[in-house]
């Protein structure tokens, strides 16, 4: 008999989580049937759409979450013992899976698959640079902004998972690429780690007056994973027919969506720049998931893309890993191991 741990929604997130807000509970799991397989979580993601999307779940729900988890017993051939898989199980320590009739898909149309072989790169990467966020990443830059080299990207949330990644594939395709960020020594990591050209501390400078010294010819793509004050200061120093790509609005996340912070209009930066604003849900690439992780494997192996990982140890340490996250105290990929 297996007893699997997991937290369950007991009260709605109002403002920052609080620990109260979820409960870690035991249940036992039936033996598996024919077609069926049990993993175990390895590493699980805390990502900021959690703290969105949980506002649309009914109380005593799992909170939702990708975790890379080991198969420990299978009835299904397809998923042999010892392989390892991808899937949004939710905070929880083991799972019993029937491929036929998955558990959530709320994350859209990402399917359970087998990690791919990375060779001798962490298999947790599958849950960040070579995971959901890395294709963010590569298919946001690619079919979104779809740049030009030579012209100049801003990147926001530039030291978190997708905003670290997003700067290097700029890097990659030859642009000039500036990020914001919330700390000096994440700016110091974008800066001589990572490549970027320049880096801006949203909390201690002037966003404004630093872009128009970073960009004296102003902003061709932006890559917006925070929202608010930030983007809209971006957007009025874009050039005319400037592309943006809205991945995220993590400024205002912990704000009521009745009562959301107002932030300068951005129609007439849009109206009179004629910029084209696109947002994007990743699982639109659903289709090409594999090509997105290659893609992203190559430029590793290549050296033109690195990677950091904020790995919290213990399952019993998911609430403050995901507050932590949301308060920015990730660099990179922030990761539970179990
Ligand atoms: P992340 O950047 O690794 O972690 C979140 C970061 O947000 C924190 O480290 C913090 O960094 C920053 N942050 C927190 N409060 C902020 C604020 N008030 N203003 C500015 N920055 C703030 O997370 P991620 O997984 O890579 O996600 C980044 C964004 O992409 C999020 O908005 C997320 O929802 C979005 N996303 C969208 C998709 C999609 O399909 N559309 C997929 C994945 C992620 P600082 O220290 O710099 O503040």
């Amino acid at each position: 008999m297996v007893i699997a741990k997991k937290y369950v929604l007991v009260k709605h997130f109002k403002g920052k989580p609080k620990s109260s807000d979820i409960k870690l509970i035991e249940e036992e799991l039936p033996p598996i049937k024919n077609g069926e397989y049990l993993v175990e979580a390895e590493y699980l993601s805390v990502d900021p759409y959690v703290r969105v999307y949980m506002g649309e779940y009914p109380l005593n729900s799992t909170i939702i979450g990708f975790q890379i988890a080991k198969i420990i017993e299978s009835k299904n051939p397809k998923f042999p013992v010892g392989k390892r898989i991808h899937d949004h199980l939710g905070w929880r320590t083991h799972t019993i899976i029937n491929p036929d009739a998955p558990i959530d898909r709320s994350l859209g149309n990402i399917p359970s698959y087998i990690v791919p072989d990375f060779g001798d790169l962490p298999v947790s990467l599958g849950l960040g640079v070579l995971g959901m966020p890395g294709n963010t990443a590569y298919f946001g830059v690619t079919k979104i902004l779809n740049p030009e080299a030579g012209k100049t990207l801003v990147v926001s949330g530039a030291a978190g998972a997708v905003g670290s990644h997003v700067g290097q594939i700029g890097k990659a395709l030859d642009l000039k690429v500036i990020g914001i960020a919330g700390s000096d020594a994440k700016c110091q990591w974008i800066k001589e780690e990572l490549g970027f050209n320049h880096a801006i501390n949203y909390k201690t400078q002037n966003i404004k007056e630093k872009l128009e010294k970073a960009a004296p010819d102003g902003i061709d793509y932006y890559f917006d994973n925070v929202g608010g004050e930030i983007s809209s200061t971006v957007m009025y120093q874009m050039n005319p027919l400037g592309r943006v790509a809205v991945c995220g609005s993590i400024s205002a996340y912990n704000n009521d969506f009745n009562d959301l912070p107002k932030s300068p209009l951005l129609q007439p930066a849009i109206v009179l720049k004629e910029l084209k604003v696109e947002g994007l849900l990743v699982t639109r690439w659903a289709n090409q998931w594999m090509e997105g992780i290659q893609q992203n494997l190559e430029w590793i192996r290549k050296g033109k893309l690195k990677y950091r990982e904020t790995i919290t140890k213990g399952f019993e340490n998911m609430f403050n890993a995901f507050v932590d996250m949301l308060e920015g105290g990730n660099t990179g990929k922030a990761i539970v191991k179990v």
